[in-house]
């Protein structure tokens, strides 16, 4: 069963330069403030508080690093769309992560997490058509999938497809997920696992190459 063994805070850094050295796959993981990423990041990791979770929304600001065993990096990025957020707050947030996104070297895969209770959101939706035409990988997923029983889930996802299909000509990898019944934890960790066994020598060599130049 894949299982992450290691799970070790690294830094936060406000602009893509102060980031840590692009030689390890990294994957980030981002959302609307209450999303559950950060009782995500904890189930995924095995830990209890490894991200912070919290009753205050929009309280991540930074991009903020995580070693996972040693050999790729899991990325968690503040939540977005939080409207008490001053509008120049706003600005300087879209800039930095934006900035982020498009130019970091190592980035596999960025995980877009939904509310499994909620209708398709427009800032969401925008998000996606953004990191589709910067050509970012990216999966949608689906988190507190306890909240529903399953024919709502059936009905609410269903809703999200159609929606989605509106803009797109195909769904990408969704993953279902819930923190509090542990649920979708293998499926994303073996995911990961598998991406990383065919990226991982590329992302190194093309960083050594990089040092060299
Ligand atoms: P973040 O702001 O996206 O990092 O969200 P948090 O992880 O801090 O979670 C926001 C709120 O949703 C907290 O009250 C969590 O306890 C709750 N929550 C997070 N994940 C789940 C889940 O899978 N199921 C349920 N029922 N509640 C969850």
């Amino acid at each position: 069963m894949p299982e992450i063994k290691n799970a070790n805070f690294i830094k936060s850094s406000t602009e893509l330069k102060d980031c840590p050295t692009p030689h390890l796959p990294e994957y980030v993981f981002i959302g609307r403030s209450n999303v559950g990423k950060s009782s995500l990041i904890n189930m995924l990791c095995n830990h209890k508080k490894l991200a912070k979770t919290s009753s205050t929304p929009g309280k991540t600001t930074l991009i903020n690093h995580f070693l996972i065993d040693d050999s790729w990096y899991l990325v968690d990025l503040p939540g977005y769309g939080y409207a008490r957020t001053s509008k120049v707050n706003r600005a300087a947030y879209k800039k930095m992560i934006f900035n982020y996104i498009e130019n970091r070297r190592n980035l596999v895969n960025v995980f877009v997490l939904v509310d499994s209770r909620h209708t398709p959101q427009q800032v969401d939706l925008e998000f996606m058509e953004w990191l589709g035409k910067k050509r970012v990988p990216f999966s949608l997923v689906f988190t507190k999938l306890d909240k529903l029983s399953s024919s709502e889930l059936v009905k609410n996802l269903q809703k999200y497809t159609r929606k989605f299909l509106e803009h797109w000509e195909s769904l990408p990898k969704t993953f279902r997920t819930s923190s509090i019944a542990q649920t979708g934890k293998d499926d994303l960790t073996s995911y990961i696992q598998d991406l990383n066994e065919q990226v991982a020598d590329h992302i190194l060599e093309s960083y050594q190459a990089s040092k060299k130049q």
